[in-house]
């Protein structure tokens, strides 16, 4: 009979001879009759639902979020945009409206018309073209000179490092709040039938895994080749629940939704690298302590 430790070998050996393979094996209530396997795919590719034996668990519809980094990051250069670079877009956006024509000019037009009338000069067609001309040149001058400023006071390059240092310290100190997203991250909901990560495979079969073991599940181990990623995959939504970016929030909020009951063992073999590997580290700080043991197994 096939055991828990021979398909947690086997994904393993698969994981080591193919980088791009991340693999999982779930034992249900530490029967080796319940064991799950799953594994991860790309985002350009069907997903694959995991299996137990012969049965494939069915996926649950998990619409994506927009990627909440990229719209941190918008936000934070909105909020820094340096103010020699708002002054020269706001000039910009003058010369524009210039000179599709959207600016006002009748008002001043109709009082240089009326001044001429006065010396007998009937031209209002003129009047405005001759105003038109001096709003023109005026709000050109005006860009210039931001130009000049611009050029003299802003340093794209680094002005962009300062903003996106800003942008990843926010989304990382969001990572770490909380389980979930302010609402205004949330949405919109986008339609998803491409593959993702291994953890978010299992993840939307839970349903379909609890509804295929006959007995009441009260312990789950889940080895996972490599250590859960903090932020790489996107966001998405299981019926009512928001799923944070990163399979490490995920797993978390699986936990944290499923019957309480249950007692969880993670275990992975290969690391991640550098950085990623102390956030994802921080983000076990959302697992609740009593019902999850983590543990990394030798690679
Ligand atoms: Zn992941």
């Amino acid at each position: 009979m096939t055991t828990f430790s021979d398909l947690c070998t086997a994904e393993l050996s698969k994981a080591q001879h193919d980088s791009n393979h991340v693999g999982g094996v779930c034992r249900v209530n530490q029967n080796d009759s319940y064991l799950v396997t799953f594994h991860n795919n790309g985002y350009d590719t069907a997903a694959s639902p995991p299996t137990m034996g012969e049965t494939v668990l069915q996926l649950d519809p998990a619409p994506r979020i927009p990627s909440v980094r990229a719209t941190l990051k918008k936000e934070v250069e909105d909020t820094y945009e340096h103010p020699a670079k708002r002054e020269h877009r706001y000039w910009e956006t003058m010369v524009e409206i210039a000179e599709s024509g959207r600016m006002s000019y009748e008002h001043e037009a109709l009082i240089l018309h009326r001044e001429r009338l006065r010396y007998g000069l009937d031209n209002y067609e003129g009047a405005v073209k001759k105003i038109k001309e001096q709003q023109l040149a005026n709000v050109k001058g005006k860009r210039a000179i931001a130009a000049q400023e611009m050029e003299k006071r802003y340093d794209p390059v680094a002005h962009s490092k300062m903003t996106s240092g800003i942008a990843e310290e926010q989304y990382i100190a969001l990572q770490k709040r909380s389980l979930t997203y302010p609402h205004e991250y949330a949405s919109p909901r986008v339609e998803n039938t491409a593959g993702g990560h291994a953890e978010e495979n299992f993840i939307r079969a839970w349903s379909a895994l609890c509804m295929h073991i006959p007995e009441k599940i009260t312990n789950i181990e889940l080895y996972i080749t490599r250590m859960p990623c903090p932020d790489v995959s996107s966001g998405f939504w299981l019926g009512a629940h928001l799923y944070n970016e990163g399979c490490m929030g995920k797993l978390a909020k699986l936990i944290t939704t499923a019957d309480e009951a249950i007692r969880w063992q993670i275990t992975y073999s290969q690391t991640l690298n550098g950085a990623d590997q102390a956030f994802s580290q921080s983000l076990s700080r959302h697992f609740p302590e009593d019902r999850v043991t983590f543990l990394v197994h030798g690679a």
